[in-house]
């Protein structure tokens, strides 16, 4: 069953649903370079579509921002953020995070990345991340922890 486009959160706001990727070959993570803000380098990530199931957005927007195709999926965290804010001016999203195996051949889309590009973990500690990036890396135990800027 799909879900709808805009929920509420558990303070009231408005929210989003998002879905997360972290996506890994061998010892290297896949990360875009985002162009649109909020700015830095993440892992491939979107909002849920009307209608849509959280899992046909991770396999859409893997498609569509990495040209990957995902072939098993694991559901890691189910977790509502109050400070995560999206480029429609929404704080809050409900994210379904993810690891996942995937096929195919690396794609950069223009319109989402700079650059797009596998990195080794101890290179994830020194890139400018997205913050909802360094919260997931953190949680994953595969950065040290930052200050949230
Ligand atoms: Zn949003």
């Amino acid at each position: 069953m799909g879900i709808p486009k805009t929920g509420v959160s558990k303070k009231g706001l408005a929210m989003h649903y998002s879905v997360g990727a972290l996506i890994r070959k061998g010892a290297r993570y896949l990360l875009i370079d985002r162009v649109k803000p909020p700015y830095g380098y993440a892992g491939i990530a979107g909002h849920v579509d009307e209608g849509e199931t959280p899992e046909q957005a991770l396999v859409r927007e893997t498609k569509e921002e990495s040209g990957l195709e995902v072939r098993k999926f694991n559901l890691l965290y189910d977790e509502e953020l109050d400070w995560n804010y999206c480029s429609k001016g929404i704080t809050a999203h409900q994210w379904y995070f993810y690891e996942c195996k995937t096929e195919g051949k690396v794609r950069r889309d223009s319109k989402e990345a700079k650059q797009i590009g596998w990195f080794a973990k101890k290179e994830l500690e020194n890139l400018a991340l997205e913050p909802v990036w360094t919260y997931w890396f953190q949680k994953q135990g595969l950065i040290k922890k930052r200050t949230r800027g």
